[in-house]
């Protein structure tokens, strides 16, 4: 059976033909399947060079020192171990966080997990573009605010925010700045030197890496303390235990070296590929793009779809095209997507609106075919209509 176009790059990636092949050489008994840990013998010094040398692939992409990268076994755990781990080691000089009301389940459940235990969380509105207002965060911070975190790119609209200045607004009131990169990392340039940042969490599934693997940059100069989140043989400087999966990170460092390499090349190729899509759909009555389009990465459309509910079509698209509805995470569920509610659209809206996320291994026939497919249904559907 064929399978459906693919167009749903922000919820999963393929792995990378290159980086899978990296990764296979980390498995088996010819291969170094070493313990990273193990110190006595070649198989485990052979294992932690390959370590170290993606452990410097992943800060490179950054522009970071290796020793400031943490592994952890992805984005989401990496968001725990700065937000959860901030709290916990400063919970004497103050219990308040600042987030952003569209920021991922990832950031928010942990505040509102901390929440429970007894810290304040302020949770800032996002303009119509989806935006922070930075007068407003400016605003929010007290002298008992330990931590402000902001994604970079959103997951579901693709929004960019200026990690920077919120960054600079942070470091003014000496309040520690983290940052989930995970939509980020290799497809706009991230530079620690530059950036204001302490704490950055990192997939590697979201660029063409593999699943289960992830990381938290930790700034050292002036250093980000945190408490660990999971106890047992100390390693990654005692901040997260647990044997490295080798082959994992191995896949993460190749993925993010080919990031770097081609960031510019990719990029250029799929917000042409991006654009044609939108061509294509453009000129039929009430689609309109959510969120702002000046600061947006290449690869998404989040188009609203008017008088045309979101779950039909996806269902009419089965088994031609993949593509999500508001976010792959929250699909599980019927609400309305919270990211596209906080930027003013009414459930209704929210609920007719698609996700078409495009990346590297996207092809003009994928986008021609997809967009032909998606005209057809949803004039299929509205005929339908009462
Ligand atoms: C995918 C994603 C995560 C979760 O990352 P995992 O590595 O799958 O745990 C967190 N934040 C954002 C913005 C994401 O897109």
């Amino acid at each position: 059976m064929q399978k459906p176009i693919y167009l749903d790059y922000m919820s999963t990636t393929p792995v990378d033909p290159a980086v899978a092949e990296k990764m296979w050489q980390y498995l088996t008994p010819e291969g170094e399947f070493g313990n990273p840990a193990s110190v006595t013998h070649a198989y485990g010094w052979r294992a932690k060079e390959a370590v170290d040398a993606a452990r410097a692939q992943v800060a490179a992409l950054i522009n970071a020192a290796p020793k400031e990268i943490i592994w952890t076994s992805g984005c989401t755990e990496a968001n725990n171990l700065a937000i959860k781990g901030v709290a916990e080691f400063y919970a004497n000089k103050g219990k308040h966080i600042i987030t952003a009301i569209t920021e991922h389940k990832a950031v928010l459940d942990p505040c509102h997990y901390l929440k429970q235990q007894g810290y304040d969380v302020t949770v800032l509105p996002v303009g119509s573009d989806g935006l922070l207002d930075l007068t407003q965060l400016d605003a929010a911070i007290r002298d008992d605010t330990l931590l402000v975190s902001i994604m970079h790119v959103n997951n579901e609209i693709g929004v960019i925010q200026d990690i920077k200045a919120i960054g600079d607004i942070a470091h003014k009131h000496n309040v520690l700045f983290h940052v989930d990169a995970a939509q980020s990392a290799g497809k706009v340039p991230i530079d620690m030197q530059q950036m204001s940042v302490d704490l950055l969490s990192l997939a590697s599934h979201k660029i063409y890496g593999p699943k289960g693997i992830g990381a938290l940059y930790v700034r050292r100069k002036p250093r980000a303390r945190l408490s660990a989140q999971i106890h047992g043989g100390g390693h990654e400087l005692g901040l997260r235990s647990g044997t490295l999966p080798t082959h994992q990170i191995v896949g993460m460092g190749e993925a993010f070296a080919i990031a770097k390499q081609q960031l510019a090349n990719d990029t250029a190729k799929i917000a042409d590929l991006r654009d044609l899509f939108w061509q294509q759909l453009s000129d039929m009555e009430g689609i309109e793009i959510n969120g702002s389009i000046e600061h947006r990465i290449a690869g998404i459309l989040n188009i609203h779809i008017k008088d045309t509910e979101g779950e039909s079509l996806l269902t009419a698209l089965q088994p031609y095209v993949a593509l999500s509805s508001g976010s792959a995470c929250t699909s599980a569920t019927i609400e309305p997507s919270h990211v596209l509610t906080a930027i003013g659209l009414s459930n209704e809206a929210a609920n007719n609106s698609l996700r078409i996320s495009i990346g590297r291994f996207t092809t003009e026939e994928d986008i021609l075919q997809g967009a032909k497919l998606l005209r057809e249904k949803i004039t299929w559907l509205r005929a339908m209509m009462p």
